[in-house]
């Protein structure tokens, strides 16, 4: 046959088809959610190319999706009228694992007992779910490039794929699944409607089963907030997150000036990222009026806020920008900024009038403001306000903000102090504390080493200049007389002098200096930072980074 191959997967793909087609999972029909997703994205795609060039193949199809189910022979089809694939896309995007974040995906999936393939859609692998489903699957693609050609791609999964040229195909992509003895169920046309009103409602074109359209086809967003029902919401995002979990924390807003903004933003039920799946990939889509621009955009928001889903649609922004002038975009600059105030200020509202969910979104989710606070000097002091910390004086597992702090400090306490330590109990435990214990001095407990960065940079809040309590030259108020306890004796002159003179010789070059001190109470010495740049738990992160 004309340009017949045979061809061998990736030795990732091998061992993720391996996976799929053997193991047994409760959830398979999310195959069908994948791969009506990857025609979605098809559509999406020559959309915006109807819109920016006008060369291409058969421009009179109609933007759609069918499903055939065909229960006389266990098939199951779902063709799109999308963007289609050349020779070489079919090669690359269904032989190989593409994306970075994959890979990871993939590494973390043959580690884990329980295989939770409820994810593969997060992380770009989705078309190989079908292999859950069937024993043979057919793909016919032809590109909607001028001039292209259509292509037969077909694979039991197992080792290689096969690729043929294929005549008398339109524009777009055919995937046809040879149904397992095990999932017939997926040829019968009431199986196939109520997945796909369980998973595609929302997906932004027509879904044909039959002749029948089986989906809402609508841009929730543009609705008005009133008369939207929270369950249209929280399906909504699953819909565009491919998640099922619940989303923590959901802000619908339109803004009209300086630009016209109508935006929908989720912030989901978990942070993948502390499951060890890697960074995650910015999740907030751009439109203009309902056409997709571009899909995940990056630069779209700061990087530190990647965790968020949803969509962003501005008239104001011109249909044909390119990913490259995204990134420095005067508009997408001001859009960024709209976005991430209004989320903060959202944040901050939350974290007033509904305390226990923002506690729990700063458990899972505040590692990212503290990224942002640390290294984004355009929003740290936005950011500041929202920051929570354990404290001397807040209840264990409670928390404090920096306003609490700042209210209950007298006037001319100059400071705020806090001290790093993995633990309250091994901060407690340590010498640092007694200064300001018997001072009644408030001393924030930061336990990640990025907290330290964080109020390093920040340097001061409301006019208080942010301390590390383990910094040497700290001057602390006198004490009153009473709080002196006179049965220790303080060691004077010669005797003080020796004591320090032989202590430095004994520890040598593992100090700098040994001095008397002020600060202690009870215990006999302390270290403290000579460098008031860092503070020792900053400088054991860059001797990490250095080694
Ligand atoms: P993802 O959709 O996250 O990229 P998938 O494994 O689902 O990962 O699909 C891999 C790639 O295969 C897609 O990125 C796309 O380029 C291509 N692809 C899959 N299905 C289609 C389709 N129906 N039309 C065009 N391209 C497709
Ligand atoms: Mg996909």
């Amino acid at each position: 046959v004309n340009g017949h191959e045979t061809l061998e997967f990736q030795a990732e793909v091998k061992q993720l088809l391996d996976i799929v087609i053997n193991s047994l999972y409760t959830d398979r029909e999310i195959f069908l959610r994948e791969l009506i997703s990857n025609a979605a994205d098809a559509l999406e795609k020559i959309r915006y190319q109807s819109i920016t060039e006008k060369d291409m193949l058969d421009p009179d199809l109609p933007y759609e999706i069918t499903i055939e189910p065909n229960e006389k022979d266990k098939i199951l089809t779902i063709a799109d009228t999308g963007i289609g694939m050349t020779r070489d896309e079919l090669v690359r995007n269904l032989g190989t694992i593409a994306h970075s974040g994959s890979k990871s995906f993939f590494h973390q999936l043959v580690d884990a007992d329980k295989k939770d393939l409820n994810l593969i859609g997060q992380f770009g692998v989705g078309f190989y779910s079908a292999f859950m489903v069937a024993k043979k699957v057919r793909v016919l693609t032809r590109s909607y490039l001028p001039g292209s050609e259509g292509y037969e791609w077909v694979s039991d999964g197992v080792g290689s794929f096969t690729i043929n040229q294929a005549e008398g195909l339109k524009r777009g992509t055919t995937i046809i699944l040879v149904l397992k003895e095990n999932a017939y169920e997926f040829a019968e046309k009431e199986t196939v409607k109520k997945i796909v009103q369980r998973y595609s409602n929302f997906v932004p074109f027509a879904i044909m089963l039959d002749e029948e359209k089986v989906n809402a086809v609508q841009a929730i967003w543009t609705r008005s907030k009133s008369e939207i029902k929270e369950e249209e919401y929280a399906e909504f995002y699953k819909f565009i997150s491919n998640a099922y979990d619940d989303a923590l924390f959901k802000l619908h807003f339109t803004a009209d000036a300086p630009i016209a903004i109508n935006a929908l933003l989720f912030v989901p039920g978990e942070n993948v990222e502390r499951f060890g799946f890697g960074k995650i990939e910015p999740g907030v889509s751009l439109y203009c009026r309902k056409v997709l621009i571009q899909q995940k955009a990056e630069g779209l928001l700061p990087e530190w806020l990647r965790f968020l889903k949803g969509v962003v649609d501005s008239e104001d922004i011109p249909i044909n920008i390119s990913r490259e002038t995204m990134q420095d975009s005067t508009l997408i600059a001001k859009l960024r900024k709209i976005i991430t105030g209004r989320f903060l200020k959202f944040l901050g509202e939350q974290a007033r009038e509904n305390t226990e969910k923002f506690y729990e979104f700063w458990r899972k989710f505040g590692v990212f403001l503290k990224e942002g606070a640390a290294s984004d000097y355009t929003y740290s002091k936005d950011i500041a306000p929202l920051l929570r910390f354990e404290s001397s004086k807040s209840e264990p597992g409670k928390y404090i903000s920096l306003d609490d702090y700042v209210e209950r400090t007298p006037e001319n306490q100059k400071n705020i102090y806090y001290i790093n330590g993995p633990s309250r109990e091994l901060i407690e435990a340590g010498p640092y504390l007694e200064a300001f214990g018997v001072r009644d001095i408030e001393v924030i407990y930061t336990h990640e080493p990025v907290d330290d960065f964080v109020l390093t940079n920040l340097a001061e809040y409301k006019g208080k200049k942010l301390v590390s309590a383990d910094q040497a030259d700290l001057e602390l108020p006198e004490l009153a007389e009473e709080a002196v306890n006179d049965e220790k004796q303080d060691l004077e002159g010669l005797e003080l002098r020796n004591l320090t003179a032989w202590l430095k010789q004994t520890l040598g070059d593992r100090v700098e200096e040994v001095k008397e001190s002020k600060r202690l109470v009870d215990s006999p010495a302390l270290l403290i930072n000579l460098n008031g740049y860092m503070t020792s738990s900053m400088q054991r992160v860059m001797q990490a980074v250095n080694k």
